[in-house]
């Protein structure tokens, strides 16, 4: 599959570093500093925050049998967003204000964390059902530290 049919709307700078960064990781097993001061550059300061959840391994790709998906991914706060990564929406409110009202950022680090973890190859797999994942889809996110 072409890479470039996976990342619609990313510029053109961001899906090169991107493959950039999967090259190297193949290579190195890490990223190089020349690297991570192009994520930085490219993606201003939800490159950091989206490393530091690939490093605590906080993306879950969750797959149902019919072939549907989103991505998992918590928050440093516990909170857990869900990332449909095939057209960039995530369920965070840095998505809302950021990037589709006053559009600022070209995603938020949730994200870029999941595209940093497909490039990578490091995220968590969870299988569940077809109606599991619709509510996954369908369910408002609760507030952090609620417990309803
Ligand atoms: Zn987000």
């Amino acid at each position: 599959m072409e890479m470039s049919s996976e990342l619609p709307t990313l510029s053109m700078v961001a899906e090169e570093l991107l493959k950039k960064v999967k090259l190297i990781y193949q290579q190195l097993s890490q990223l190089t500093d020349e690297l991570l001061l192009a994520l930085k550059f490219v993606f201003g300061p939800a490159a950091l925050q989206a490393l530091e959840l690939v490093d605590r391994r906080a993306v879950t790709l969750v797959n149902s049998p019919s072939g549907r998906s989103l991505y998992q991914v918590e928050g440093s706060s516990g909170q857990v967003y869900h990332c449909l990564s095939s057209c960039l929406y995530c369920s965070c409110p840095a998505f809302m204000y950021s990037v589709l009202r006053r559009n600022d950022n070209i995603l938020c680090k949730h994200i870029l964390a999941v595209y940093l973890c497909q490039a990578m190859g490091v995220f968590h797999q969870l299988t569940v059902t077809d109606k599991q994942l619709t509510s996954l889809l369908l369910a408002k996110d609760k507030e952090p530290g609620s417990t309803a």
